[in-house]
């Protein structure tokens, strides 16, 4: 397969979400007016564009840029779903069952209407509870109650799985596999070169502060443009090896001024 590069986007904010009071993490939103002409650089330069469950099963020569969502915020309806539907792309939404309809989050009619129109809607855990702090038990019921609830609610096959905060504990990729995940996309960042059945497939986070120049430099460089955002996340899972989550989540709230 061609290289691929996966962006992980969380919410996005414009004049539709704040409309309706949204209230946007600092840090995670991206602005929706930033992602459309994202859409349109990318698109005009010749980049395969869409989900990771359809671009991952196409035959492709070009090199490829996968859209996804994570927690299925409610902006993901609001601003993202009509920036994709006017240019014809999907992206993939993982959400997490438990917290649909909650407030700050889509409804299931909201994503209902978006699997309908084509889009990706795929398992980010049943209650975002980081997969790491679970017993083996509780880590497969997880799995296997997300995938089977958006199924039978959207009517649609759930072929990928996210692991919340990208906390993916050891065997994760086997075990989604053995329940019908087809791949796990983790949010370690770099270039999908493989479909790995053992290690969860590298994502990489646009956050707030990220130009489209960035993002373009990303897609045409691949792994050598995004070395220094490897190192750091390296730096990072290493601390969190030493910190443990929380003592790690302390350390970032400090750093970051902003919660988790
Ligand atoms: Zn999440």
């Amino acid at each position: 397969m061609s290289s691929m590069l996966v962006l992980m986007f969380h919410g996005l904010e414009g004049a539709h979400s704040r409309a309706t009071g949204y209230a946007a993490d600092p840090h995670y939103t991206f602005p929706a007016s930033r992602f459309g002409s994202l859409l349109d650089r990318l698109m005009s330069e010749g980049f395969s564009i869409g989900s990771a469950r359809d671009l991952l099963s196409e035959k492709r020569t070009s090199p490829a840029v996968c859209l996804s969502f994570d927690d299925g915020d409610r902006s993901n309806f609001e601003e993202a779903f009509s920036l994709l539907q006017a240019r014809g792309l999907t992206a993939d939404f993982f959400i997490n069952p438990g917290r649909v309809g909650s407030a700050g989050f889509m409804d299931w009619t909201q994503a209902k209407q978006m699997a309908e129109a084509g889009q990706s809607i795929q398992s980010h855990g049943q209650t975002h509870t980081y997969f790491t702090h679970l017993s083996p038990a509780a880590l497969a019921e997880e799995l296997r109650v997300s995938k089977a609830q958006i199924e039978q609610r959207l009517g649609t096959q759930v072929t990928l799985l996210a692991p919340p905060g990208g906390r993916a504990p050891k065997g994760l990729v086997p075990l989604a596999r053995g329940l019908g995940y087809q791949a796990v996309l983790g949010s370690e960042p770099g270039v999908v070169t493989a479909l790995s059945v053992s290690t969860p497939l590298p994502r990489v986070a646009v956050t707030a502060q990220h130009t489209e120049h960035q993002v373009l430099d990303w897609a045409r460089g691949g792994n050598a443009a995004l070395r220094g955002l490897r190192l750091r996340y390296q730096l990072l899972a290493g601390a969190k090896r030493l910190l443990g989550d929380q003592g790690y989540e302390r350390l970032r709230a400090s750093v970051l001024g902003a919660p988790a």
